[in-house]
């Protein structure tokens, strides 16, 4: 498994010369561990999910450095799976369809990438619903056929942004106890963002928190209870 080392990483959004703007991120520097579950909490606008894109090589590193041990981040690479909010499923294609997106660039044979598919929907409960469009399923079930392409694609790390924030409080606990069982069989090096206090605790091996104005972490907690 592979860790994450964030060193004196700041980011700057706007403004001119230096001047102006707002300051996101002030000075990070973190290791997050081969194989745990690392929460980002704080509130809106503390960084997180700046700190999560930048890890996810989405936005450019501008100063510090960010590294796995297949070195430094600088940009977007399949060792590094995604999970957002809204889902972001294409509508258009089915949960079989979206799952096998991914594997279509590995360059699997094709009975392979439809097993391999058919194995992380049933891993996320979904088996009966290969051939349902996301508009035909509730947030929670969306949710899981995005969990599903993102670790068919097998990542070494699993970045998610506040993968729950959309469903309603019931599912969202559901949710959150399928993750931390997917979690425990699949034990990938994950980063979560959350402002949500009890979503973190019960989810994660560490916890940093993070403060607003400039975008800090303030202390890293050992919840360790979960392992
Ligand atoms: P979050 O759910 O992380 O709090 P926000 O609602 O703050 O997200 O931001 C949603 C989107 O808007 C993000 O893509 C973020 O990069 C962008 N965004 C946030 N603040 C600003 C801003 N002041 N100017 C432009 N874009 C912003
Ligand atoms: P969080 O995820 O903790 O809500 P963000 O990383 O979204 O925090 O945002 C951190 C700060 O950067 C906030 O002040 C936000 O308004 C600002 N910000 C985020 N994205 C943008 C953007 N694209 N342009 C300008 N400001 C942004």
């Amino acid at each position: 498994a592979v860790g994450i080392e964030i060193r004196d990483v700041s980011h700057h959004y706007g403004g001119r010369n230096g001047q102006g703007g707002v300051t996101a991120l002030d000075h990070i520097t973190l290791d997050i561990r081969p194989n745990e579950f690392h929460a980002l909490l704080g509130p809106s606008g503390c960084g997180k999910s700046t700190l999560l894109y930048l890890i996810g090589g989405f936005i450019p590193v501008q100063s510090g450095v960010i590294e796995t041990a297949r070195g430094p981040v600088t940009g977007p690479n399949p060792e590094r799976g995604i999970v957002f909010q809204n889902f972001a499923l294409f509508p258009w294609k089915t949960v079989l369809q979206n799952t096998l997106y991914g594997l279509e660039k590995l360059g699997l044979p094709k009975k392979e990438r439809e097993e391999k598919a058919r194995h992380f929907i049933d891993l996320v409960h979904l088996s009966g619903f290969e051939n349902a469009f996301p508009s035909q399923l509730s947030g929670g079930m969306q949710q899981r056929a995005a969990i599903a392409r993102t670790l068919a694609v097998d990542p070494e790390i699993l970045l998610m942004d506040e993968p729950f924030g959309a469903l309603d409080a019931q599912t969202r606990r559901v949710m959150q106890e399928e993750l931390r069982s997917i979690w425990q069989r699949t034990r990938k090096t994950v980063v979560f963002v959350t402002h949500d206090v009890q979503e973190a605790v019960f989810l994660a091996d560490r916890i940093s928190i993070m403060s607003a104005r400039p975008g800090r972490i303030q202390h890293v907690i050992d919840v360790g209870f979960n392992r």
